[in-house]
This record gives C-alpha cells, structure tokens and sequence, in this order.
C-alpha cells in the first residue's frame, strides 16, 4: 500500500504519553484521509515503554516499531525515523505531545501547496521553566548569529518534509547531529507556521541540562568553524598587544622608570595566555575527537527489533 504520510515520535521512557500521542495522531491522521503510518522509535527506554510500543503495533498495523538496543539520544532516534520512514511526507514530532498533533493538519495544507519543508515555529512555550526558556532564546540566537546555515529561530525538530528533502538527509551520516540545522543546510522550499508549545502532557523531561549542552555543540561545530577563528582571534589580539607594548617597555626601562614590573604582572601575564591556549586546545580537541567519530565510522544506531518488512 502507498503511504502518503510517516510520523515519526522519538520514545524514551514516555509511558505516560503512548496511548494519548497515539489516540491524537490517529484522530488527525484519519481527518485527512490517506494512508499513514506512525513510527514509534524506542530510544532504550527503561520503563515499560517497550512493552507498550510493541502491545500497540499489534493491535494498529499502522504502527511500525523501531526498538533501540540502547539509549543513542533524541537526534539519532530522528534519524532512525527517517530510515524506516516510507511516506510521501515525514512529520517528526515529540511524543511528549508538546507538539499538538493537530497542527500537521496545516503542515500538509502547505505541503500540498508546494512546499517541501514546514517548520513550526514556537511562538509561546507553556509550562516550562525560566531557566529553560532563557537558555533556549540564548540557544537559538546563539546557532543563528555563528553559523553558516540559517536555522529559523524558536525552531524545534517539530516539521513535515517532503520525501525528496528526507532523501537528502538520508545520505547525511554524520555521527554527531542536528537534525533541524540539516533540514536548513538541505535548503528547498521552506516555511515557517506559528504554534502555541503546550506543556509536557506528563513525566518529566528527558532533556537534561548536559544533554542540551552536547546538543548545542553539535549544532555549533556541526555547522560552523567560528570557534577555531576565535582561537586565531586571540592569537593575533595577544600578538598586537605584546608588539605594542614593547616600545613602551623599552622605554620606560631605558628611562629608570619601575613600573610594569615584579612578579603578579608576569605570572598575570602567563595565566591569562596559559588559559586562552588550553581553551583552545579544547576547542581544537572538540572537532578532532568528532574526526575520530567519523573515521570510525561505527553505525549511528543498533536496533533490536526493526519493524516488518
Ligand atoms: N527523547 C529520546 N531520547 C532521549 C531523550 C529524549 O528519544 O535521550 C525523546 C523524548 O521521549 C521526547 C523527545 O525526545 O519524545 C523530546 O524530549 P523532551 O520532551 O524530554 O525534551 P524537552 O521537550 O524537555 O526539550
Ligand atoms: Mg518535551
């Protein structure tokens, strides 16, 4: 059978949410009349997700598990959706039902008017934290002002693409993702609806601090080499001041004068020098051990139980 759209929710330890993500998707889905599919993409979950993603795909055919043999994080959950996806049009979405299903109506308005990729783009964010929301601001201004691509700001992964755009994305094998910045990168014709975040329906975030972290150091050494600049901006900084200060020292030596001299001015002097070369060296170990990622080139994913056929 052809299927015209695959939604794909990225699963980790969402118990509480299964049956209400699946209801509400079924009930949108059904509204538009052709055939789709739901893929439930099992991150390692350890609580009785599993169980009930596979009790699910038995009694709905049209849901197609993908049971992780370990928790591999979020974006490669996305990723694995979109290998396993067969629709015309692939809608990733947040099992947590912060995303309402309901939306996808308007994406496929827009698919259907020729658009290839249709972002949504969170114009109020309910029930979160200020720490969360301060974070994310910075996060997206952050990613937009230092990369190369230009990711729409206030963007998540919650989007509908059109097959052609997950082809592309499909031959993106980098081990370290962001999903969203890729969608970018791929390019097409692209637009941006407005939606209202709702609240997580239940449990907890699965987004720690640490694992937001990692996710915005992918997005910045994924698509951009500014931190490397700046290592070769603080070169030439100390470089400038240490040119222009030796006349100075020169002379105030060559006049008798005391000043600039002793110890703290030196030892101030290497610290500060020792730090910004450590940093860099940070910086230059964060894309090399990525290079290493790559050359290894190990399986973004290992599955436990891929969906039939
Ligand atoms: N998720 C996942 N693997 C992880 C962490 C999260 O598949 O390691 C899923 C999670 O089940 C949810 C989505 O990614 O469907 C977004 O996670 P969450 O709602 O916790 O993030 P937040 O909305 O708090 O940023
Ligand atoms: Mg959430």
């Amino acid at each position: 059978m052809k299927i015209t759209y695959s939604i794909i929710a990225p699963i980790f330890n969402e118990k509480e949410n299964l049956s209400e993500l699946h209801r509400r998707v079924s009930e949108v889905m059904d509204s538009l009349g052709e055939a789709w599919e739901l893929i439930l993409v099992d991150d390692g979950s350890t609580d009785s997700s599993t169980d009930m993603i596979r009790e699910l795909a038995k009694k709905d055919k049209r849901i197609r598990p993908v049971i992780f043999a370990r928790n591999f994080g979020h974006q490669i959950a996305i990723t694995a959706g979109w290998d396993y996806a067969r629709g015309d049009a692939v809608v990733i979405i947040d099992a947590d039902l912060q995303d309402p299903p309901e939306l996808i109506v308007e994406m496929a308005k827009k698919w259907r008017e020729g658009y290839e990729v249709v972002y949504a783009v969170r114009k109020e964010r309910e029930g979160e934290s200020w720490f969360k929301l301060w974070t994310a601001s910075l996060f997206y201004r952050l990613i937009y002002r230092i990369t190369d691509v230009k990711i729409p700001l206030d963007t998540g992964d919650f989007r509908l693409m059109d097959r052609k755009v997950v082809n592309v994305l499909k031959q993106m094998r980098e081990k370290h993702r962001f999903p969203r910045g890729m969608s970018s990168w791929a390019g097409f014709k692209q637009i941006g609806i407005e939606y209202k975040r709702a609240a997580r329906a239940a449990g907890e975030t699965k987004y720690p601090f640490r694992k937001m972290f990692r996710l915005a150091i992918n997005a910045v050494t994924g698509f951009s080499y500014f931190p490397l600049q700046v290592a070769t901006f603080f070169g030439f900084v100390s470089a400038g001041i240490a040119i222009l200060a030796m006349p100075v020292v020169i002379y105030l030596r060559a006049s008798g004068s005391q000043a600039f001299f002793g110890q703290a001015t030196t030892l101030l002097a290497v610290l500060f020098l020792g730090g910004v070369q450590l940093i860099c060296l940070g910086i230059l170990g964060e894309y090399i051990g990525r290079l290493y990622d790559e050359a290894k080139d190990r399986p973004l994913y290992i599955v436990r139980d891929a969906p039939e056929e």
